[in-house]
């Protein structure tokens, strides 16, 4: 690890304007993924910036349409929620197959979306709920959030403060784990909001993506046989040692079927 400048801020103002006067600051969530990457080198920021002691950040709110999770709500809390669970019972699912219990009690919301791993398993949920990822300077639509890989609409030094997550008729996640650290190798998720289906993939590509392919099929027939004729494209997938780009786009197929069938009976 390189020597860094830690500070531990106490509003969101104090942190934004820490990270908006250092060199080259970077903001400290849970630390799942950036303390292993100081700790390897791999990054040497001038100023850590830690969020743990900046009120307003952590909680969950039930509201009449929607859900909204700051940014530092361990995934832990999100899977042990009574509200999420009554809610959107299938984000409080997601966030219960997230690494293992250690990483749940430390990950948080914010650093997972923030860091747009392709792996990561929240921004299927992102994506599949249409939510609205809230910042210290503006509310980004999903859509729009994730851009490539480890790459999201997040200005230098903008702050993800909460997302919202709507509320739909009824929805499903489904993940085939990578069997060491529990990322998605693909993961699916499906939200019917009563006549118009989202579908959210993660793991596939370079980041989360809409399959408006398979939403459109499921336009016309909420029923997994619909996801048989669609073609998954897999030109931009990821190949690696875990998965080839077409194995991938065979798992896109299968956990979308999945997501539908138990969505189904949700
Ligand atoms: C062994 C292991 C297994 C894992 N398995 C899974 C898994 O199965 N599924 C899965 O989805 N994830 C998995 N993870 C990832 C983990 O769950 C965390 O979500 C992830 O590490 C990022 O969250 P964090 O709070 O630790 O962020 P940090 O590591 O603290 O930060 C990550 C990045 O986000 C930035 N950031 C953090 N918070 C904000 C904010 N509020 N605004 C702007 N930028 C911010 C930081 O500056 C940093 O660049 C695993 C991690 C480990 C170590």
């Amino acid at each position: 690890m390189y020597s860094f400048e830690y500070h531990r801020p106490e509003s969101i103002a104090q942190a934004t304007a820490l990270r908006a006067e250092a060199e080259d600051a970077i903001y400290l969530a849970g630390g799942q993924t950036l303390i292993p990457t100081l700790k390897q080198r791999l990054a040497a920021p001038s100023d850590v910036i830690d969020l743990s002691r900046v009120p307003g950040l952590a909680g969950i709110e039930l509201k009449s349409d929607c859900v909204v999770i700051g940014a530092m709500t361990r995934h832990a809390e999100v899977a042990a929620s009574a509200e999420v669970a009554r809610a959107i019972p299938a984000l409080a699912f997601l966030a219960g197959e997230i690494g293992d219990a250690q990483v749940r009690n430390r990950g948080t919301l914010g650093g997972s979306v923030a860091n747009s791993d392709p792996s990561a398993d929240y921004p299927a949920a992102v994506i599949g709920l249409g939510a609205t990822i809230v910042t210290d300077r503006r509310r980004i639509a999903a859509d729009d959030f994730f851009h490539d890989l480890f790459e999201t609409a997040l200005e230098a030094g903008e702050l993800l403060t909460a997302i919202e997550f709507p509320i739909a008729k009824r929805a499903a996640y489904c993940k085939f784990p990578n069997p060491a650290s529990r990322y998605a190798v693909v993961g699916v998720f499906a939200a019917d909001f009563g006549g118009k289906v989202r579908v959210g993939v993660t793991g596939a590509g370079p980041c989360a993506f809409r399959a408006t392919a398979i939403e459109a099929a499921l336009g016309k027939k909420l029923d997994a046989k619909s996801v048989d004729a669609v073609e998954i494209e897999y030109d931009r997938f990821n190949s690696d040692l875990h998965a080839s780009a077409e194995y991938r786009a065979n798992l896109v197929r299968v956990m979308a079927k999945r997501a539908v069938e138990k969505l189904l009976t949700a």
